[in-house]
């Protein structure tokens, strides 16, 4: 068979680009899979074909991201947002007193906090908003209250470009309260350290596959707490108790997902995916480190995400025609989110080191032209 042709490197920040081989593979099961006579999208989810891909696909998440046997592992849908509703619907129930801690370090954190306040009483335990969203406070200075319901973090703001190098150790500042990472945008990039959460959601978008599959990852200890307004299909105890299937999952997402798990496994694992991480992040910060002031990051080195490269061309009048260039390069969809400007380039999972080396390279010459 004749190489299929290069594809235009996507540097979209969710829904974004996924490896080739899944894509190809999808296309080919997609009239027949595996001799059942069915597209996976026209199976019953009860059947045996279907049930045996959502078996699967939660077996490899479990071994990739060794999760332990007390943490359930959900396949929900509502996405980032609707977690940000679901997880206080879940966890503040009236025994938790109602106090949700946010820690603010980004447009997704405001957005949570926001949304925890129709739910309890939620507040913001520390903000970067003083500083322009370019750190992340330390850990010491959040204002944690007692017997808070659950502290939130987004662990990768994906607008902003920051990324929190370790998820915090909340029993070490004295505080008790369940941990809830929103890990969507850096999911399955490190490994995470379950001994230090509660609950981890993710939409799949980004480092997983397509939209629609929300990912959840929840300590048994804190089923059971739901507030009674908690619809039953986003009730964690309900969907847990019936292993996914409550009501009709969005099986392609997961059949896809669960070809994305397949394939980080066959590249090396999470381990892989943190190595490749720091090594194409690296690639693209040194440069506009070096690169005399004609594109800026204005992260700090410490705060700054492995997954979400945000970057401005100083001269901005300049920034259509980078943009232009870029599409002609065959580098796609690189314009920075509406609420910051600028430029920003995805690097999850499925970028190749080469889509950013050639980004690195179209920037120079960019620069080399109108500098
Ligand atoms: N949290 C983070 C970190 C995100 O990046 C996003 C989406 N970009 C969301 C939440 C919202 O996800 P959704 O659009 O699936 O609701």
């Amino acid at each position: 068979m004749p190489a299929a042709p290069q594809r235009p490197f996507n540097f979209a920040p969710g829904p974004a680009t996924l490896p080739d081989s899944v894509l190809r593979q999808a296309a080919e099961e997609m009239l027949d899979w595996h001799g059942s006579g069915m597209g996976v999208m026209e199976m019953s989810h009860r059947g045996k074909e279907f049930v045996s891909i959502l078996e699967q696909a939660v077996s490899t998440l479990r071994e990739l991201l060794a999760v332990p046997p007390h943490f359930h592992i959900l396949f929900m849908q509502g996405g980032g947002l609707g977690e940000n509703a679901i997880v206080p619907m879940n966890l503040a129930g009236p025994q938790a007193g109602g106090l949700i801690d946010v820690v603010v370090t980004g447009s997704w954190s405001k957005k949570s906090l926001v949304e925890a306040q129709r739910y309890g009483d939620a507040r913001a335990a520390a903000s970067n908003e003083v500083d322009g969203r370019t750190s992340i406070p330390a850990a010491a200075t959040w204002q944690l209250r007692d017997g808070a319901a659950y502290v939130h973090v987004c662990s990768n703001e994906t607008i902003d470009g920051l990324e929190m190098a370790t998820l915090p150790d909340l029993a070490a500042l004295g505080c008790q309260s369940p941990l809830v990472a929103d890990c969507s945008s850096h999911i399955l990039s490190r490994q995470i350290d379950w001994s230090r959460v509660g609950v981890v959601f993710a939409g799949a978008q980004k480092n997983i596959g397509p939209a629609g599959l929300t990912l959840v990852f929840v300590r048994e200890d804190l089923l059971g707490r739901a507030l009674p307004i908690c619809p039953s299909a986003f009730d964690y105890s309900v969907v847990a108790a019936h292993g996914s299937m409550y009501n009709t999952p969005p099986t392609y997402s997961i059949y896809i997902a669960g070809l994305v798990f397949e394939w980080v496994k066959a590249q090396g694992g999470v381990a892989e995916m943190d190595r490749r991480a720091a090594e194409k992040s690296a690639l693209l910060y040194n440069y506009l480190d070096d690169c005399g002031g004609f594109y800026r990051n204005r992260v700090a080195k410490d705060a700054r995400s492995r997954m979400n490269v945000p970057f401005f061309l100083t001269n901005e009048t300049l920034n259509d025609a980078f943009l232009a260039g870029a599409r002609e390069a065959g580098l796609l969809q690189l314009k920075g989110h509406k609420s910051v400007g600028g430029m920003r380039a995805s690097l999850y999972n499925a970028m190749p080191l080469a889509g950013v080396q050639a980004l690195v390279d179209y920037m120079k010459d960019f620069a080399r032209r109108h500098g």
